[in-house]
């Protein structure tokens, strides 16, 4: 008889989890899941995926008055939330299903209930039952996190922006991250009235300050207000239903809709994690080792609700490597260095490496390359919006130490530079390489 029902029991159906669970069962191991909300997690349900598919609904609100200039007799168009947020769930419905048949075909058994952890290798379902497990992984994700002023409950977050009824005529969006500045270029593409309200003075501030200082006034140039070192006191909700929003330092703010985008927080509570003595640190976050395994032996955990990097393909290696040295005798770690990124604003920024601040500090002298260019569409389409491409570079050995973007398909482009970046090319290499052209992405062969 095994010791235990499963070898490895997983709380939390998002890409961790699930990457997983459908690893460990591909290397032979008996698998469980619980799920309390819906198979996909994060990404799938109500972050990466809808957010993206809106961010390509949106970009048509500039598309069509571009066409014009290219010859196409656009009529006035309107645009209809509803068809577009229906296709959008729809669609998310759809990779649901994908995720569970993943799941199902690799023998994983899913329980769609809460779980709690009762012991090191025990689970107890919300309908009672106890399971016990070799291995437990925590995979519970993160929340919006809302600051707490009074009429906060007004507020919706990013979770409730896809069931919206209607695009809101004004909406005040608070933050000045990745899901703010997302969440404001689509609003603002759909003719909302868009106020940004950020506590600090800068978006985006992990970010290098050139790229975030143009997506500010392209921004700004498409009509998004900004409000700054403006902290909440407070929001009053008034009889006609629209919301005064108090922000220090401000005049109020009258809006029709309030969204917090303003951090997330891991989901480590209410789990019984730390009556077994797993760590859990300030920010909540399960404290782990190289190996995701946190300070009880018996119990892993992988993606936001470790809050190493809160990216989805970050958490899906965490999990897929969890498998692979647990189950699959190939024991291998993560490499946090050089792990790109985007923001799928308008236009979108990408980024890897280190901006030109941290590599003055690192590295004390640094060579910066830039290209500061009207991409050629934007040219005939008389759209006055400049795209610029940065490269930072060790001053003593040529190395690339950063990449930064900001422009059409930056993300895309990105992606493929920043292979270059992570296998620590020099600039010298980047000019070797003919330029495509004509491309953007050659500017990155022709910095200056
Ligand atoms: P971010 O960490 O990007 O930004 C949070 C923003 O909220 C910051 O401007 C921060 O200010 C501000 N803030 C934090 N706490 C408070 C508070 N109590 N009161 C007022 N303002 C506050 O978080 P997001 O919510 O935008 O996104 C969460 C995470 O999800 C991101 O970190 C990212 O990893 C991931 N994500 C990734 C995306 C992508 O890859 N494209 C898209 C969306 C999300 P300050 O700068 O002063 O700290």
């Amino acid at each position: 008889m095994p010791d235990h029902d499963y070898d490895l029991f997983v709380i939390g159906g998002g890409s961790g989890g699930v990457r997983a669970a459908r690893i460990s069962a591909a290397h032979g191991a008996k698998v469980a899941m619980a799920e309390e909300y819906r198979v996909g997690g994060t990404c799938v349900i109500r972050g990466c995926v809808p957010k993206k598919l809106l961010i390509y609904g949106a970009h048509f609100a500039e598309d069509l008055k571009d066409a014009k200039r290219f010859g196409w007799q656009v009529p006035d168009c309107d645009f209809d939330w509803k068809t577009l947020r229906d296709n959008v769930l729809a669609d998310v419905d759809r990779l649901e299903g994908l995720y569970q048949n993943t799941l199902d075909s690799h023998g994983v058994e899913t329980f769609h209930q809460r779980a709690v952890v009762t012991g090191p290798n025990e689970i107890e379902l919300a309908d009672g039952t106890r399971k016990t497990a070799r291995i437990i992984l925590i995979a519970t994700g993160a929340r919006p996190a809302v600051p707490s002023c009074p009429g906060h409950e007004h507020g919706i977050t990013s979770n409730e922006a896809f069931h919206l009824d209607n695009v809101p005529k004004r909406i005040v969006i608070a933050g000045g991250g990745y899901i703010a500045n997302e969440f404001a270029g689509i609003f603002n593409e759909f003719g909302a009235k868009v106020t940004l309200v950020n506590r600090g003075g800068d978006i985006l501030r992990h970010y290098d300050a050139s790229v975030r200082d143009r997506l500010l006034q392209i921004s700004v140039k498409k009509g998004i207000d900004f409000r700054f070192n403006a902290i909440f006191e407070k929001v009053e909700k008034r009889e006609d239903g629209t919301l005064l929003v108090h922000a220090k330092g401000q005049d109020p703010i009258e809006t029709d809709c309030l969204m917090f985008a303003t951090g997330r927080r891991p989901n480590s509570e209410g789990l019984g994690l730390e009556a077994l003595g797993v760590a859990i640190d300030e920010m909540g976050a399960i404290k782990v080792d190289e190996d995701s395994r946190s300070t009880v032996p018996s119990i892993f955990a992988v993606g936001d609700v470790t809050n190493r990097i809160q990216l989805t393909p970050v958490a899906i290696r965490e999990g897929h490597a969890f498998a692979d040295t647990q189950f699959g005798n190939n024991p291998r770690r993560i490499d946090y260095h050089c792990v790109p990124s985007a923001v799928f604003s308008h236009p979108p920024i990408a980024a890897v490496g280190l901006t030109e601040a941290e590599a003055k500090n690192r590295y004390g002298t640094v060579k910066v390359y830039s290209s500061d260019f009207r991409p050629m569409k934007n040219v005939l389409a008389n759209r006055d919006e400049r795209a610029l491409y940065k490269m930072v570079c060790d001053a003593s050995t040529d190395k690339v130490l950063g990449l930064h973007m900001i422009g059409p398909d930056a993300p895309e482009i990105l992606q493929a530079a920043a292979v270059a970046v992570k296998a620590g090319l020099t600039k010298q290499q980047f000019d070797d390489v003919v330029a495509l052209h004509p491309t953007m992405a050659e500017e990155l062969v022709l910095l200056k």
